[in-house]
């Protein structure tokens, strides 16, 4: 699996907002900017073909108009989109919004479909969606891939509950929620990484959803098992 961390910021600061491209391919989350940004490191967003939605916070599916318009344009027109079972009407009345009179064209002019299930498979990978928490904002949702009995999970956000702990005990690689210093209801912190990567000293943390302030922290730290990425970077696993 080869993973380019597109986004490792928080909302608030010049890092891209959280999310992965995975084998150039697949999309985990679709933050505001993604489009652009990966313009920036000369990628076309229509050769993705699928879509992890974590969550329906703006900074994690707002792009996904711009990519729908671009991908009607594209000559790969599979897409499949995975999320909790409200996210189609979401993400038709963002495409709306943001595309009064092309959006709903755009949707019918290629072969678009939905994915509810908490498994399923995605080229040679088995892929299970995992209830995390994340305070008010129900329901979030992290993934974990499978695939040669080696395991790769994607938080999303949450704070430190018993989901993450099951990830971060399964996985080889744990792409997690780390906004800030100390963890909240809504969001992991700092503090819960250091329980985690000691806890789990087999599992790889690569860090993400950083405020400025976390990041550098977690830089001085320098702590074992745990990667502070840089934007486009990639990691392979
Ligand atoms: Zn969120
Ligand atoms: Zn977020």
């Amino acid at each position: 699996m080869k993973v380019k961390v597109i986004g490792s910021g928080s909302m608030w600061n010049q890092y891209n907002s959280a999310c992965y491209l995975i084998d150039n391919n697949i999309m985990v989350d679709f933050p505001n900017g993604a489009c652009k940004y990966l313009y920036r490191e000369d990628i076309n967003s229509n050769i993705i073909n699928h879509i992890l939605i974590t969550h329906f916070h703006g900074d994690h599916y707002f792009d996904l108009p711009f990519y729908i318009l671009n991908k009607a344009r594209s000559i790969n027109k599979d897409v499949v989109i995975y999320c909790s079972k409200d996210g189609k009407k979401k993400i038709n009345k963002l495409g709306l919004l943001a595309f009064p009179n092309s959006f709903k064209d755009a949707c019918n002019s290629f072969n678009l479909r939905y994915n509810f299930n908490d498994e399923f498979k995605i080229e040679d990978y088995v892929v299970y969606k995992i209830l995390v928490d994340h305070g008010r904002m129900k329901p979030a949702y992290g993934y974990v891939f499978e695939k040669n009995n080696k395991f790769v999970g994607f938080t999303g956000d949450t704070c430190l509950c018993d989901s993450v702990e099951e990830m971060a005990q399964q996985c080889n690689y744990l792409f997690c929620d780390c906004m800030f210093e100390f963890g909240t209801n809504k969001h992991q912190g700092i503090n819960d990484i250091k329980y985690l990567a000691n806890k789990y000293a087999n599992c790889i943390f690569v860090v993400s959803h950083m405020e400025n302030k976390t990041r550098e922290l977690l830089n001085n730290l320098n702590l074992k098992n745990v990667i502070v990425p840089e934007d486009g970077i990639i990691i392979e696993i």
